[in-house]
């Protein structure tokens, strides 16, 4: 699985081992255009190290996905590039880029530490707000679909591809830290009207339009139980997570997420 895959035309993807992170490659005519940048800069010099495996050509444009450290924390290796992502992200990343920081440092285990202290945090300087398309000699499209895995996430299509950053996730069940769960399946569903072909996740193995149908029915329906737990007035513990199609605490903190919606927390 460690290796590159094309998945379209001259589009590649290849899932590293380090949290099953998909990364995506896009050849164009002069240059090479990344989906997200791994999480260190150990991570980022050895895809620069993977991508010379695929072509002589130089990364010319960078896309985060979203904010989250896992998919932006390599940007630092790729300064000779533009970089672009939602305006959010950039927000993020400038504004809560050293807090993600303290965190993730105090949830890994000593031997990352010096890798997470050497990161530069750095924003993309290209931001939109609901669509783009960059020309790298063929249109690479650029979307926001409103709120859901985050505030920040957008889809990345060329071709018959689309690569789903977070929105979607193969390789464990979606996560929900940072999200709004009664925004994401209308985020899926824009999301579906560009599907015609493969989705590559942000985490994992590329997936079918059923898959992201199946993710999405997934998602509604344990933010359906949220929202009868909440009117209610069952406190999010109380609910009996059985019968929901995540593990316990996944589907746990959907139903935080949706109750700090519902209250008008976030
Ligand atoms: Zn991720």
């Amino acid at each position: 699985m460690n290796t590159w895959h094309e998945v379209g035309d001259d589009v590649f993807f290849r899932c590293y081992e380090s949290l099953a992170l998909t990364i995506g490659a896009v050849v164009g005519d002069d240059g090479v255009l990344i989906v997200d940048t791994r999480a260190s800069h150990d991570q980022a010099y050895e895809l620069i190290k993977d991508l010379t495996m695929l072509t002589d050509l130089p990364v010319c444009w960078v896309v985060n996905t979203h904010y989250h450290w896992d998919h932006c924390w390599g940007n630092a290796l790729f300064r000779a590039a533009e970089l672009w992502g939602h305006a959010n992200t950039r927000l993020e990343l400038m504004e809560h880029g050293e807090e993600a920081r303290r965190r993730v440092f105090n949830s890994l285990p000593i031997e990352h530490h010096a890798a997470i202290r050497e990161v530069e945090i750095v924003p993309p300087e290209h931001t939109f707000s609901d669509r783009v398309s960059l020309d790298i000699g063929r249109a690479v499209d650029l979307r926001y679909h409103g709120r859901g895995h985050t505030n920040s996430d957008i889809s990345v299509a060329v071709a018959d591809v689309v690569f789903a950053g977070d929105l979607v996730e193969e390789s464990a069940p979606p996560s929900f830290g940072d999200a709004y769960p009664l925004d994401w399946p209308t985020a899926l569903d824009g999301l579906l009207k560009l599907v015609e072909g493969p989705v590559v996740p942000g985490h994992g193995r590329p997936v079918d339009r059923a898959f992201v149908e199946q993710q999405q029915a997934d998602i509604a329906v344990t933010v359906e139980l949220a929202r009868a737990g909440f009117e209610a007035d069952l406190a999010p513990g109380d609910l009996d997570f059985a019968d929901t199609p995540f593990p316990a605490e996944v589907s746990r903190s959907v139903v935080e997420r949706t109750y700090a919606q519902l209250a008008g927390d976030i």
